[in-house]
């Protein structure tokens, strides 16, 4: 299907005048990062627009927060504009959905394979490395003056979403859109401080104790590791500071597949998969209801620890084969 073009959404948001953005559920650097740089920009632009979210931001990310984000659904009332970021269908707005849905236009901006394009208006790019690529490309052609703080968002969300310029969906556009965001003057040494060396000594405790469940499956061609509530309690971490763990898992030599389960409190499972070279796990997330990237993907079982253990571990065994 056919993207509206960064026009069309950019006369879309200059009709309205009040509007929400949605991040998806359980936000990272890209969602949180490209949300807060169109925010700033649209409340530049004279527009009354918060960032709807539902879960607390990531410790390593508050730096980018300055008032945009909001937990109060009903703070702009029926927005003109909802605009979802990073998001690929309705159930990563999770309980955000009615509210999304009461705007007169929406609007999805997202680099997923798998989106869903819901939106009366749709811009998927599954070639750029993090959504920030999209906002940085919709904000130029609106004709907006980036300055330092949509710089250091855009550039956050692009360091997150590639692994500091590590995973595969780097290409040499996304070095290009970051080197064009020095010239706002940020700081990129400043920003990596902040996201990669603020850490709590919390996060390093559940980091410690999920590795401590690592487990090979298929010859060790794939990793499984878990993190519970109980661990969770033990430690004093936040479930998000387990973010980094599944790419860690990854990292092993030898290792094609990374699936790392974590047990919510509503006692689902989220399940994070990370390939290196071959496997589609785009393909087995969506055969569990999930979805995401080729290399990165995710989905939610509804089931206790050991069944959906046992079953991601069999799913692997079947795709990496038995050694
Ligand atoms: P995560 O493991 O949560 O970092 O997610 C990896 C990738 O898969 C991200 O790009 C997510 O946006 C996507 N993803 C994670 N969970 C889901 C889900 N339940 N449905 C669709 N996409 C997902
Ligand atoms: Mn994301
Ligand atoms: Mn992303």
């Amino acid at each position: 299907m056919i993207n509206n073009t960064f026009e069309e959404i950019g006369k879309a948001l200059s009709a309205g005048h009040k509007i929400l953005l949605f991040p998806h559920i359980n936000a990272d650097g890209d969602a949180v990062g490209s949300c807060i740089a169109l925010c700033r920009a649209l409340r530049q632009a004279g527009k009354e627009c918060w960032i709807l979210i539902e879960d607390r931001i990531p410790g390593n990310l508050q730096f980018l927060d300055d008032d945009y984000c909001t937990l109060d659904q009903d703070i702009l009332g029926k927005p003109d504009i909802s605009v979802c970021v990073d998001c690929s269908d309705m159930s990563r707005l999770h309980d955000r959905g009615k509210r999304f849905l009461t705007a007169g236009t929406t609007v999805c901006i997202d680099h997923h394979l798998t989106a869903d394009r819901f939106c009366d208006l749709n811009y998927i790019d599954s070639n750029a490395a993090a959504t920030g690529e999209l906002i940085y490309k919709l904000l130029l052609a609106c004709g907006v003056q980036l300055d330092k703080e949509i710089g250091e968002a855009l550039f956050t969300a692009i360091v997150t979403d590639t692994g500091r310029f590590q995973y595969k969906n780097t290409s040499k556009q996304t070095h290009e859109i970051a080197a064009a965001l020095y010239d706002t003057g940020i700081d990129a040494g400043y920003i990596c401080t902040e996201i990669y060396e603020s850490m709590r000594m919390e996060k390093l405790m559940i980091r410690n104790k999920a590795l401590n469940t690592l487990s090979t499956v298929a010859g060790g061609k794939a990793v499984i590791a878990y993190v519970t509530q109980e661990m969770l309690s033990e430690t004093g971490a936040f479930m998000d500071e387990t973010d980094g763990v599944v790419e860690e898992l990854r990292s092993i030599k030898g290792v094609e597949a990374a699936a790392f389960l974590k047990e919510s409190q509503d006692g689902k499972i989220k399940v994070s998969f990370r390939s290196k070279q071959s496997l589609d796990v785009a393909e087995i997330a969506e055969s569990f209801g999930g979805g995401g990237h080729i290399r990165a993907a995710g989905c939610t079982l509804a089931c206790g620890l050991s069944d959906a253990y046992d079953q991601i571990k069999e799913r692997l065994t079947a795709c990496l084969g038995r050694v």
